[in-house]
């Protein structure tokens, strides 16, 4: 059972213009606790009907919504921003409840996803246009930027508050109202934030949140001309259907997709930098983040040394529920998830991979899976190919720095890459030759609020965070004034 302190923030109906609603055929869903299975929650599934009540009262709200000036709705989102840290401690856990990660990472979540709320009120107020130097003596050139309309986002369960903060502060700072579908999964932390978004007098229809039926919401949310952009956290292969569905009505989209991140290690790293590194970009969320390490690369010179190190710092991480005190990995979020990866693991090994430590699913319960290093790892496993989304980390030795480039841009995904170097003529090269969208330089840890964070390739399009992330809800609007020297 789920205990908070405000138990008002355990909500499990659907958010539509300012209003709690049960969906229209009384249905629901099961929402459990990966740690344990336990049923915590049964959620009111919307659907259609439901999609479709919130995008209206989405598209009615915007009306006024963007008419307020630029500090009236900074004001809103800080105040939304300040009661998310007043509630950082119940919004945690619930977080830890349903999605299964250690509770300290799952409030590191909640200031991470408010910082996106504070950030774009701040830049609420910075959405400047431009003048235009005239082609013509009589005419004045002017730029001004406009809020694209009603969005739709739809989210994953791996980061539930933060991936939902990082689409829903720039959209309402431009002046765009919202309609959330979080993943099915995880829809209490969004609901939370609704209710938060509500206390904090944000005007109703301008945050609805609708979970439920994927298929009819996302229909709804693509099929329908009111909403004018579509932003989607998820995998490449759903962004790819969402971007074919928003075509008919030539929707504006951002797209966060996939990853396969290389993280290399050349011979002039710093060793234990590069083992903490790797520990926190691979492990976190047991594995499961967009910019996890994916493939780790280790030069010869150093390889040896990294994983001993490396092999020490894994085995030393305890495996457990996210509320036990001292736990470093939660749980994966299903069964099938652990199937997946213990699949990835198996073909690895079948095509001449060792296991260095871990390798098998713990005896802790059905979604615990041990946190796994790989040796002799080779191009042609799945383990190379594929995003794992699980805690395994597959190591490739490498002689050169251009074997290395070379290695880690083979692939069709464009998201996150690091490496560790000491050299600054190579940090640079190799900086500039990552086919990627976010490079981590001697860090693991690259998230902020402050910077672009969004991939190239099948990673997606877009950048969310920074003062580029308010461009994808606006327009670009040009006046033409002509006339002038009568
Ligand atoms: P997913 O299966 O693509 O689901 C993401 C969201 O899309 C969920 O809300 C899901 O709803 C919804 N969805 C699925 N099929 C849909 C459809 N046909 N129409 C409308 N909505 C649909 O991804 P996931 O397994 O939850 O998340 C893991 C993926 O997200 C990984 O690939 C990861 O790399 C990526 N990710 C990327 C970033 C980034 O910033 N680039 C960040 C985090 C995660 P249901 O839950 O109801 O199925």
């Amino acid at each position: 059972m789920i205990t908070l302190t405000d138990k008002d923030l355990f909500k499990t109906k659907g958010y539509i213009n300012g209003q709690w609603m049960e969906s229209s055929d009384q249905t629901c869903f099961d929402v459990d606790n990966p740690a344990t299975g336990e049923v915590i929650a049964t959620v009111a599934r919307c659907g259609s009907a439901e999609a479709r009540k919130a995008i209206e009262a989405a598209h009615t709200a915007y009306g006024s919504w963007r008419q307020l000036t630029a500090l009236q709705r900074a004001d809103y989102l800080y105040k939304w921003y300040e009661l998310i840290m007043t509630h950082l401690e119940d919004l945690a856990y619930l977080l830890t409840a349903e999605q299964g990660k250690p509770l300290a990472e799952a409030g590191n979540e909640i200031r991470y996803g408010a910082g996106y709320i504070r950030w774009f009120a701040e830049e609420a107020r910075r959405i400047y246009g431009d003048t235009i130097p005239q082609a013509a003596n009589d005419k004045r050139l002017v730029c001004i930027k406009q809020p694209v309309g009603v969005v739709a986002c739809i989210t994953p369960w791996n980061f539930p508050n933060a991936m939902l903060t990082r689409k829903i502060a720039p959209a309402l700072a431009a002046g765009c109202t919202v309609v959330c579908k979080p993943a099915g999964s995880t829809p209490l932390s969004a609901l939370a934030l609704a209710e938060l978004a509500h206390r904090a007098g944000i005007p109703a229809g301008v945050v609805n949140v609708v979970a439920g039926s994927t298929r009819a919401i996302g229909n709804e949310l693509t099929a329908n001309p009111l909403v004018r952009k579509l932003t989607f956290t998820g995998s490449t292969r759903v962004g790819k259907t969402l971007i074919k569905a928003c075509a008919d009505t030539v929707k504006k989209t951002s797209m966060e997709l996939g990853g396969n991140a290389p993280f290399i290690v050349f011979d002039d790293a710093d060793p234990d930098a590069a083992v903490a590194g790797a520990i926190v970009s691979k492990y976190r969320n047991a594995g499961q983040t967009c910019v996890c390490s994916n493939r780790l690369l280790v030069q010869s010179g150093i390889y040896d040394i990294f994983m001993e190190k490396f092999t020490d710092a894994v085995q030393k991480m305890k495996l457990g529920p996210g509320t036990e005190q001292g736990v470093a990995i939660g749980p994966m979020i299903t069964t099938d998830a652990v199937n997946d990866v213990d699949a990835m693991v198996q073909d690895a090994v079948d095509k001449g991979a060792s296991i260095v430590t871990g390798g098998k699913r713990s005896g802790l319960g059905a979604r615990f899976y041990e946190p796994t290093i790989l040796g002799r790892v080779t191009s042609d496993m799945q383990v190379f190919r594929e995003e794992i989304f699980g805690p395994v980390a597959p190591v490739i030795r490498f002689d050169t720095e251009a074997e290395a480039i070379q290695m880690a841009n083979d692939t069709e995904f464009g998201l996150a890459a690091y490496f560790y170097s000491r050299d600054i003529g190579r940090v640079w090269r190799v900086a500039e030759e990552l086919e990627y969208g976010i490079v981590g330089i001697n860090e693991g840890l690259v998230s902020n609020e402050a910077a672009p964070f969004g991939g190239i390739k099948e990673s997606g399009n877009g950048r969310e965070g920074s003062k580029y992330g308010l461009d994808d809800y606006l327009e670009i609007k040009y006046l033409c004034m002509g006339g002038v020297n009568k």
